[in-house]
């Protein structure tokens, strides 16, 4: 135990600069910039909170992927910790996140669902958002959810490629997609995933312990930004795990109504499944892939930003870029950010994260623009 417990902290400690595609990545997460959330009617924001937490902007809604911001630590999963507040409001500064009317969950774990009972004192109003997440979450938060009134709404999906109809926003249509959940680690070729199981019944408080809260199923989602008729416009495919591709599919007529446009990728743990991201861009046509999800949460938001200890590093990081501009289809759809460079980050390097043609490493903090359009 001694000896795991000093590997835990050697493998902690801060590492040295990190490069991405030979571009530098900033050393720290960045303030959001309320600017960047102003945008017309035919653009859409997409801010990275960091983890699987992501904010949507279109028409005047906002659409939360839960973001996380406690960053409990290794030792802290285990005490009596509740959501860090002052992490929270401080991770939500500057951004639409009191306008928030819907949350999306992929599963249930600690770094997607645990900072959920925070929102409210966190300057989201009581009552004004619906949450769409796994049984298994919805009863983990049940002390939080209608009838209790922290939110508007709650819903499980109940088959994979239907649309949610009951707890969804006027400007979006949010697609539920069976999926599934890589190993978190492997150890001589042995993977291990914490937290499994289901939580069957609702529990009347939440978890106490960080540990508690359990993976049930998992979802990607299809997440559809419709004009003022109804019709797709730009199409984000989220996910907040790791899928092979035997494991996680879009369903042909979805497929049949437009490409993808952006997928938010999960990338630590790629390595542990066949063919991610390949089948995912492959399959969607996409054409634009932000990398979500990559860097470490077991350290404080205030230390210097290196990846998910022991699952992902520089070269990792490396080694899925290339392998998203092998992967794009020839006839995939053609998108890059509005308020960024073309290809890389300018020379101050500070506001911004690498860049290729058709990815982005997002740094915690960063907003990107994107034009939309109807008929792909
Ligand atoms: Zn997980």
């Amino acid at each position: 135990m001694l000896l795991f417990v000093a590997a835990l902290v050697v493998l902690s400690m801060p590492g040295c600069t990190l490069f991405v595609a030979g571009q530098k990545v900033p050393d720290h997460v960045l303030e959001a910039n309320t600017d960047d959330f102003r945008v017309a009617d035919d653009v859409a924001a997409l801010h990275y909170y960091g983890v699987g937490g992501w904010g949507v902007k279109w028409r005047g809604e906002y659409l939360l992927m839960a973001p996380y911001f406690s960053n409990h630590g290794f030792l802290g999963m285990f005490g009596r910790n509740g959501p860090d507040l002052e992490a929270v409001k401080q991770g939500v500064r500057n951004t639409p996140f009191g306008d928030a009317g819907l949350i999306l969950v992929g599963h249930g774990h600690v770094d997607h669902a645990a900072d959920i009972p925070a929102y409210p004192m966190a300057g989201l109003p009581a009552n004004q958002a619906g949450v769409i997440a796994n049984k298994t979450t919805l009863n983990m938060l049940a002390s939080l959810m209608p009838p209790n009134k922290s939110f508007r709404c709650a819903e499980t999906p109940s088959a994979s490629g239907q649309a949610i109809d009951n707890c969804s926003l006027a400007g979006f249509r949010i697609t539920p997609l069976a999926s599934h959940h890589a190993p978190n680690v492997k150890l001589l070729g042995m993977g291990f995933t914490i937290a499994r199981g289901t939580v069957d019944e609702p529990l009347p408080e939440i978890p106490s312990r960080p540990s508690a809260y359990r993976m049930g199923d998992t979802w990607a989602y299809l997440i559809d930004l419709l004009d003022e008729n109804g019709e797709i416009v730009f199409r984000i495919h989220y996910m907040d795990a790791v899928a092979g591709s035997d494991e996680s599919s879009i369903p042909p007529a979805l497929l049949a109504q437009r490409k993808v446009d952006i997928h938010i990728a999960c990338v630590p743990g790629f390595a542990y499944v066949d063919n991610y991201p390949e089948w995912e861009l492959q399959q969607g046509k996409t054409g634009y892939v932000l990398l979500g999800h990559w860097e470490d949460f077991f350290q404080s938001r205030d230390k210097r930003l290196k990846p998910v200890t022991w699952v992902l590093n520089e070269n990792k990081l490396n080694t899925f870029t290339r392998r998203i501009e092998n992967a794009l289809s020839p006839d995939a759809v053609q998108i890059a950010p509005l308020n960024k460079s073309p290809v890389d980050c300018p020379v101050d390097g500070e506001r911004c994260g690498p860049r290729g043609k058709s990815w982005a490493l997002p740094v915690p903090g960063e907003t990107y623009q994107f034009g939309v359009r109807a008929g792909l």
